[in-house]
């Protein structure tokens, strides 16, 4: 049995044994199995260490260890160390632990896939934690014209954008792109305690939330309505989750399996993935509402 796993604490929330098991099914890989694994961050490292021996090909991480996955890995992507969180561990058979970061390029691809990829766009940044970080660090890299970070602490902005070469500002900016890496919406879907209302949504192209919950986010909906562009959290969930899959088994990640089994696990949410603007959606008999 080779086994798969999502280290986090808490981790019970965790749509990625769903996801990954379908993927799994999907490309008939029978001995394989990826399961919840809550680790308390006392016993993280110890825990980690143990995981080759137990049958461990590699894992994802997610709240509250990034930082600690990539400080305990015996070698890092480049990628990984500068945004300074990993949320991917691959185990080689002699139990050394390589750390990588899926979420700047899940980010980048779930842009890609409705053709906003961000070379020569500005794009503004709410947040400063794990998730703000890497996503600044990928716009950075993938070639935007301008980065902006806005944080309710105005203090950790700065920090990010000192350490990452990007701006910080204490207010938003107009901008192509506009991606929501608070938790705010994580608990009741809406976005008043963001510095951005319904009506200034509209000028940005398009906006990205990675929150996801069941139901979707208000941010995502008004975007929607306002004919902005639109990368919810489900799909960029889905776009790190699929990276990671091809880190570990070498092959490509059946992307709509690995899609339709995380909104399989919010049956009731609106959270539309991805969409680009309603007018070319309309145009596009492929590309239905969600
Ligand atoms: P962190 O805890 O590292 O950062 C949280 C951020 O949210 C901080 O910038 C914090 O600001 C801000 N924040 C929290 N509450 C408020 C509020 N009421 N008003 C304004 N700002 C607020 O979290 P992460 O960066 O790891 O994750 C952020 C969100 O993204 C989470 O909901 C997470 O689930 C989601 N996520 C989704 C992923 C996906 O694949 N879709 C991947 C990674 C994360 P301050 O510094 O002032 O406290």
């Amino acid at each position: 049995m080779k086994r798969l796993g999502v280290l986090g604490w808490p981790v019970s929330h965790s749509r990625s044994p769903q996801m990954h098991n379908a993927a799994l099914a999907q490309l008939g890989l029978k001995d394989w199995h990826y399961q919840r694994l809550p680790v308390p961050p006392e016993v993280f490292e110890e825990t980690v260490r143990g995981l080759p021996a137990a049958g461990f090909v590699g894992a994802n991480v997610t709240i509250p260890h990034k930082e600690a996955a990539l400080a305990l890995a015996d070698e890092a992507t480049d990628a990984a160390r500068a945004i300074g969180a990993a949320n991917t561990l691959s185990f080689g058979v002699d139990g050394a632990i390589s750390a990588a970061n899926t979420d700047a390029p899940g980010i980048l691809t779930a842009l890609a896939a409705i053709d906003r990829a961000p070379a020569g766009q500005t794009a503004l940044v709410l947040g400063a934690g794990g998730s703000a970080r890497a996503v600044a660090y990928a716009l950075r890299e993938a070639g935007a014209a301008r980065v902006a970070v806005w944080n309710r602490s105005s203090d950790r902005a700065v920090a990010l954008a000192s350490d990452l070469g990007v701006d910080a500002v204490t207010r938003p900016i107009t901008a192509d792109l506009l991606v929501n890496c608070t938790s705010v919406g994580l608990a009741d879907g809406n976005f008043k305690d963001l510095p951005i209302d319904a009506d200034a949504l509209g000028t940005y192209a398009t906006v990205a939330d990675l929150v996801y919950r069941a139901g979707g986010t208000e941010l995502i909906a008004t975007a929607s309505s306002a004919g902005c562009a639109v990368v919810g959290g489900l799909e960029v969930l889905v776009r790190q989750g699929a990276l990671s899959f091809q880190a570990w088994t070498g092959l490509q990640a059946p992307i709509d399996v690995m899609r339709d089994s995380a909104r399989g696990a919010f049956p009731d949410s609106h959270d539309p993935g991805t969409s680009d603007s309603p007018d070319r959606r309309a145009a596009d008999p492929r590309r239905p509402g969600r």
